[in-house]
C-alpha cells in the first residue's frame, strides 16, 4: 500500500482525528510535552479506541510506515523527529475505573497520573505515581516507575496485574502472567517498543494521608545541606523517600515572590510513618535551620506539588543518571557544575534516594528495581535556541562530573537523549527482549523512544 493510498484509509475507518502536514492543527497534534521536540512525523492519529489502534498499525505496517505510541510526549526527545512515522497519540484515552474492594485501578494507555491519584483517593487508596500529575501510566510504568512512595512499595512495574495491548499484527491482546508470560515480562521494564498498551490494571495501596513537605535553604548552603542530607538517608528507614536539589527558579510573575528568581538548595520529604516518628528522624537535618519548612499531613493524591515539577508543557533539555553513592566527592562533582558561585543555566539538579524496595531481586519482570543508592535528574529551560547550547553543554558536564559515581546500568524513564538502550541492561536481559520483541514486532513496526531492536 502506498502512503498515500494509507493516509486515505485511515482517513475512511478511523473513529478518531487524523492530522497531516499542513492541516490546521498540525503543529498542536505533532506536539509533545516537551516543546524543544520538533516532532515530523507522516501524520499524527489521535486514537478514539482501541479499534483506531489496530487501524493505525494495520494500515501502517501495510504502507511500511512505521508507529510511534505517545501518551504526552515527557520522553520525546530520544525519539527524533519521526521521518517515516506515524505517531499514534493515545491522549484521548484516558478513562480509569477503581476496584475498591479488589483494590485495583484498571487505566486506558493514555491515562495521566492525576486521573488516577484523584479518583483512587476517593475511596481511601493510593497509587504509585510519578512527581507529576501529567506523567503518562503506561510510559512511565513501561519503563520503571519511582514514587514518592518508592522506597516502601518499590517500582510500580511490580504491581502491575494485567495489560491490555494491541500488538504489531494489529491483534488485541490480554497480556499477565498466565497470557503471553513473555510478553508480560518484556513490557515491565523493557519500554514501549513491544506493543501498544491500551490498558492497565494494576495494585492501589491503603494510604489516605501522608506527611511530606521540603526543606529550603539558601543555595550558598548547598555543600552543607547536602552533605548532611546525603549522610542522613542512611539512617532512615524505607518508609521515607527523599529527595535533594539544587532548584534555581527564574524571576516569572507565575511564581510567589519567596521563590521567584531565588536560587535554594532543598530536602523534599515524604513518608507514611505518623509525623512524631517522622520529626524524630527530620530533627538533623532541621537542626540546620531551613529559611523555611512545608512539612505536613497532606492527602496522598497532593504529592503530585511537591516537587513542583512545570504544571505544564515546557522546552526542555533534560539527562538522568544513577549513582552509586553520594560521598562528599560525588557531592563535589554535583556542586562544581551547579553549585553556588556557578553561572549555572540549570533549572534543577535533582538526587532521589533509591534503595529499600526498589532495591533489584525479587520480581519477576525484565526489571525490578534500580541499581545504585541515588538517581539524578538535570533540566535546563531552553525556550530560545540560544538557550539550548548552555543547558546541552551544563547537563553533558554534570554527567561528566559524576560518571565516577555511575554504577552498571541505566533508568530508562530518565534517559532523556538517543542512547545505547542495550547499556541499560545486563547482556541476558536484554538478549531476551530483543527475542520477545523479534516473536511479537519481527519488523520492528512500533518505534519506541528507546528502541530495543528484534533478534
Ligand atoms: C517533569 C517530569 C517529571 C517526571 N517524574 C517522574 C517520576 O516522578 N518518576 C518516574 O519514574 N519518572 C518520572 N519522569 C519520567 C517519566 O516516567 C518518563 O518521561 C516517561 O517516559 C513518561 O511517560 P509518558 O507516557 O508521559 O511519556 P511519552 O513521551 O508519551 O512516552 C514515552 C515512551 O513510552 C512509550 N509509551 C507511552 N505510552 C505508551 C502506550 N500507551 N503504549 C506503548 N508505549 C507507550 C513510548 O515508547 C514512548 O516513546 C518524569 C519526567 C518529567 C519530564
Amino acid at each position: 500500500m502506498s502512503i498515500h493510498d494509507a493516509i486515505q484509509v485511515l482517513a475512511r475507518d478511523l473513529e478518531g482525528n487524523l492530522t497531516g502536514p499542513g492541516d490546521p492543527g498540525w503543529d498542536e497534534a505533532r506536539q509533545a510535552w516537551n516543546l524543544a521536540v520538533d516532532q515530523q512525523p507522516v501524520a499524527v492519529v489521535t486514537a478514539a479506541s482501541v479499534r483506531d489502534v489496530q487501524t493505525v498499525l494495520r494500515v501502517g505496517g501495510a504502507a511500511g510506515l512505521r508507529v510511534a505510541a505517545q501518551s504526552t510526549g515527557h520522553n520525546a526527545s530520544p525519539m527524533g523527529d519521526l521521518t517515516g512515522t506515524i505517531l499514534l497519540r493515545l491522549s484521548e484515552l484516558r478513562g480509569v475505573r477503581i476496584d475498591p474492594s479488589r483494590r485495583v485501578a484498571l487505566v486506558e494507555g493514555g491515562a495521566q497520573w492525576a486521573d488516577v491519584t484523584s479518583a483512587a483517593a476517593e475511596h481511601g487508596l493510593a497509587a504509585l505515581a510519578g512527581s507529576s500529575g501529567d506523567v503518562g501510566v503506561a510510559g512511565y510504568t513501561l519503563g520503571g516507575g519511582v514514587s514518592w512512595l518508592a522506597r516502601s512499595h518499590g517500582l510500580a512495574l511490580n504491581h502491575v496485574r494485567a495489560f491490555e495491548v494491541v500488538t504489531a499484527d494489529a491483534e488485541v491482546r490480554g497480556v499477565e502472567a498466565e497470557h503471553h508470560p513473555d510478553l508480560f515480562w518484556a513490557l515491565r521494564g523493557g519500554g514501549g517498543s513491544f506493543a501498544v498498551v491500551t490498558a492497565i490494571e494494576f495494585a492501589l495501596f491503603p494510604i489516605r494521608e501522608v506527611y511530606a513537605g521540603a526543606l529550603f535553604f539558601p543555595l550558598e548552603r548547598a555543600r552543607e545541606v547536602m552533605n548532611a542530607w546525603a549522610r542522613w538517608t542512611g539512617t532512615v528507614p524505607d518508609e521515607v523517600t527523599s529527595l535533594g536539589r539544587l532548584i534555581r527558579f527564574p524571576e516569572i510573575p507565575e511564581l510567589p515572590p519567596e521563590l521567584s528568581g531565588k536560587a535554594f538548595s532543598v530536602v523534599e520529604v515524604a513518608t507514611t510513618l505518623d509525623p512524631i516518628a517522622a520529626d524524630d528522624l527530620l530533627a538533623p537535618l532541621r537542626a540546620l535551620g531551613p529559611a523555611d519548612d512545608t512539612m505536613a499531613m497532606i492527602p496522598v493524591e497532593q504529592l503530585d506539588q511537591l516537587n513542583m515539577d512545570p504544571p505544564a508543557p515546557v522546552p526542555i533539555h533534560a539527562d538522568g543518571w544513577l549513582q552509586a553513592e553520594l560521598d562528599a566527592g560525588a557531592i563535589e562533582a554535583v556542586l562544581s557544575v551547579a553549585g553556588p558561585g556557578v553561572d549555572s543555566p540549570l533549572l534543577t539538579v535533582d538526587l532521589r534516594h533509591l534503595g529499600g524496595a526498589l532495591t533489584p531481586g525479587g520480581g519477576d519482570g525484565a526489571i525490578d528495581g534500580l541499581p545504585g543508592a541515588f538517581l539524578g535528574f538535570a533540566i535546563g529551560v531552553t525556550p530560545v535556541p540560544p538557550a539550548v547550547p548552555p543547558v546541552r553543554a551544563a547537563v553533558s558536564a554534570l554527567l561528566e562530573a559524576v560518571s565516577p559515581w555511575r554504577p552498571e546500568g541505566m533508568y530508562l524513564n530518565f534517559a532523556e537523549q538517543p542512547s545505547d538502550v542495550s547499556s541499560f541492561f545486563d547482556a541476558a536481559t536484554w538478549a531476551r527482549l530483543r527475542e520477545v520483541k523479534a516473536a511479537y514486532d519481527p519488523h520492528d513496526l512500533i518505534r519506541s523512544n528507546h528502541p530495543v531492536p528484534p533478534l
